[in-house]
């Protein structure tokens, strides 16, 4: 008999939804049908029961080939690598969950590394701006339930996250907000017209690039300078910025929501400082809160798992091994890659391969590059090792940090086939530098 499965959560986006129905077949081994979840989610699934996943490491042979290997001799020459490595670099952790995280940690301390996650090319600058300013937040469940004004800048759910607007933000009927979207109104304050403009009520068409002006310019009115304005703002009429300003102090609950369109364009971290201003303004006179939104469904995770172990949510660098010391731009993935300085590279739950800078890849193929990934990607295919692990939230299970930091627990719907986690892969990776550094002692 085929197994339903419930409650089951999707390995996807920072959404992390977990209404997800899964459907298995009796042996366990294949995704029948999945309901509740979009179109991104439904391939994960399906993906998990493909027959071209691989289920062994492969170990890249002198004439360019890959050859299959076990998992004992992928593990001993990963951590031989690491042991003789000055500087290795393990980078990613989006796509996998809180324990394989920790052990992360743990392997990175013994091998006296760097550890960094995607955040460092995605929400890096929120940290930036948090550090500095404070982060006003709160969960989704609140947004659900009470909030009146939705405004998205610089990101588009409809594409990104998309079941965001009906799980959390305009369509679903919460406690204090029983009318759903008739009772909400949502603005969009992107250069493009995007799918999620089409469903807001106001869409500001911002300047690409000039969103630090906009702000400047909602703080004025806040701060009762409106009149001062100039006509025109990053290309936004005064009169616009005027409506939108009142919308926002008449809310009873509003949330920004923010995505890339802020952290990678002029001004970045500046860019979120700026939006929490306008929130501590704002909350003078109305109730506002502001949520990054959050990539991939645990890069939350890293940021949590690494603040409670070393207090420092990405950058790491623990080559002084008594100390952690954090401080992007020094010690950022991106900016180590380009100047060379890491003698190796672990890629894990992410594709750096693909989303990198092409010089930065091209500084890190100089050195032994090993990619722990469930699937065949750009960084698998030009690593020297690729060991296939678990995907969590399909053959494995654990907890994960949906975008607002509420922690959840992912379930295993398919059978592992011989798979190792992450977890159970990271620590006996661990466990083999602490030997190999008792032996150099
Ligand atoms: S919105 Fe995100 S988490 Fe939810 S089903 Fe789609 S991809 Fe998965």
């Amino acid at each position: 008999m085929p197994k339903v499965y419930e409650n089951v959560g999707c390995p996807y986006c920072g959404c992390s939804c977990d209404d997800v129905r899964v459907t298995v077949s009796d042996d366990g081994k294949k995704v029948l049908e999945v309901e509740n979840v979009c179109a991104i989610g439904t391939e994960i699934f399906k993906h998990g029961s493909s027959e071209h996943r691989h289920r062994l490491p492969r170990l890249r042979q002198p004439d360019g080939s890959m050859k299959e290997i076990s998992y004992e001799e992928a593990i001993e020459w990963t951590a031989q690598h690491l042991y003789k490595a000055k500087k290795p670099l393990m980078y990613g952790f989006g796509s996998t969950n809180c324990e394989g995280q920790a052990a992360a940690a743990r392997v990175m301390e013994s091998a006296g590394g760097c550890l960094d996650n995607c955040a460092t090319i995605c929400h890096g600058p929120s940290f930036l701006a948090i550090f500095d300013n404070g982060y006003p937040t709160c969960t989704l469940g609140e947004v659900k339930n009470r909030a009146d004004v939705i405004v998205y800048w610089g990101s588009n759910p409809a594409h990104a996250h998309p079941r965001h607007m009906s799980r959390y933000s305009i369509f679903p009927r919460g406690f204090f907000t029983g009318k759903g979207q008739k009772k909400r109104t949502v603005v969009v304050i992107d250069p493009r017209y995007t799918d999620t403009a089409n469903v807001a009520d106001i869409h500001v068409r911002v300047k690409q690039g000039h969103d630090y002006e906009l702000f400047d310019a909602f703080r004025m009115v806040m701060h009762g300078h409106g009149d001062d304005l100039p006509d025109v703002v990053a290309d936004v009429p005064k009169e616009q910025i005027l409506q939108v300003a009142e919308i926002m102090a008449n809310a009873r609950f509003g949330t920004v929501f923010y995505g890339m369109g802020l952290t990678h364009s002029d001004g970045r971290n500046h860019n979120i400082d700026i939006a929490i201003s306008l929130m501590r303004d704002l909350n003078k006179v109305a109730k506002w809160t502001i949520m990054a939104m959050r990539g991939h469904y645990n890069i939350a995770g890293p940021g949590v798992v690494w603040s409670w172990t070393f207090g420092f949510p990405y950058c790491l660098d623990l080559t002084k091994k008594n100390y952690a010391h954090m401080n992007p731009g020094e010690t950022s993935s991106v900016d180590m890659a380009m100047r060379d300085e890491t003698d190796m590279f672990i890629n894990i739950g992410t594709d750096a391969g693909a989303h990198f800078p092409i010089p930065a890849v091209q500084h890190l193929k100089k050195h032994p590059w090993v990619t722990i990934d469930p699937s065949v990607c750009m960084a698998s295919e030009i690593s020297d090792l690729h060991i296939p692990v678990c995907i969590c939230g399909v053959d494995t299970g654990g907890i994960v940090y949906r975008m607002d930091n509420v922690p959840i627990q992912f379930r295993q719907v398919l059978d592992p086939q011989g798979l190792l986690t992450d977890e159970e892969l990271l620590n006996k990776i661990a466990d083999r530098v602490d030997e190999l550094n008792a032996q150099g002692a």
